[in-house]
């Protein structure tokens, strides 16, 4: 075994929110071994060569919490990179487009009147926020991703238009927002905000808490307002999972060996 191989290396933690996007990296592992632990499986293994942990999620604070803490406590893994779906809340975000997430707050932490709304006790802030470094590189790859992914036919099959890329605020929380009023709320408390979702600014948290970089990525399968946009099943086959494998492709590529070492969780 050479002294440049990838298993010397701490793995990089890859977290899916759907069972069909964790199969698309699974099917591209050729070495994957499972591991159980935690009720999880986990599968370890290597990706272009990389040293990697790929598992799903679970959908859910707790859930997430529990996966990415496994990550980095019991796997050492060197990074965590999310990819999920999520609703799109911010006005120009539609479904089909993809948010980068710069900043992360969980929308239904709620101490008051101890602690302002959505700070989270004991940190003093209400959002967290991933290495600049690596949000940018994240943001450049996935717009490149998506110009090479093949799945031009289908999003026009649910009458998608080309995507397009967003860096901003990702709200988290133990609710699936499907009334508009619920977005609409979410909307007039945090004017900035993208995208919601229930799993990224738990991967957030924990890896504060490890110190580890940590990216969160997310396909828009819906307005958060009940609406059917898009036939869900099919979006996650058709274009969720082509997406979560490009990226997490590209990522691979742009983000050398030892980076996560290097990048410093803010
Ligand atoms: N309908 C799906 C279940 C999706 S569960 C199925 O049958 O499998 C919700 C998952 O999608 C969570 O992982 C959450 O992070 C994400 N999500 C997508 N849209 C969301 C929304 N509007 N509100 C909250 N979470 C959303």
């Amino acid at each position: 075994m050479s002294a440049l191989s990838p298993v010397t290396r701490r793995p990089i933690g890859l977290m899916a929110a759907m069972p069909q996007e964790l199969q698309s990296l699974l099917d591209l592992m050729p070495d994957e071994a499972r591991v159980e632990r935690g009720g999880r499986t986990f599968w370890v293994g290597h990706l272009q060569g990389r040293a990697v942990v790929a598992v799903l999620s679970g959908i859910g604070k707790v859930a997430a919490a529990i996966t990415a803490t496994l990550l980095a406590d019991a796997f050492g893994v060197s990074q965590i990179w999310f990819t999920g779906v999520a609703g799109g809340l911010g006005a120009d975000v539609r479904v089909g487009d993809v948010v980068v997430a710069d900043a992360l707050l969980q929308h239904d932490m709620d101490a008051s009147p101890l602690f302002p709304r959505h700070e989270l006790p004991g940190l003093g802030v209400s959002r967290l926020h991933p290495p600049r470094a690596l949000t940018d590189r994240v943001v450049s790859v996935v717009a490149e991703a998506l110009l090479e992914v093949d799945a031009a036919g289908a999003l026009h099959g649910l009458g998608l238009g080309r995507p397009r890329v967003h860096r901003g605020l990702i709200v988290s929380g133990d609710q699936f927002v499907s009334a508009a009023q619920d977005a609409e709320t979410l909307r007039n408390h945090l004017p900035d905000v993208l995208a919601v979702e229930m799993e990224g600014a738990v991967v957030a948290q924990v890896c504060q808490a490890f110190g580890l970089p940590y990216a969160v990525v997310r396909s828009i399968s819906d307005r958060a307002d009940g609406s059917a946009h898009v036939d869900f099943t099919r979006f996650v086959d058709g274009v969720a999972s082509p997406f979560t494998l490009a990226i997490v492709m590209a990522l691979l590529r742009a983000v050398p060996d030892g980076a996560g070492d290097a990048l410093e969780a803010s």
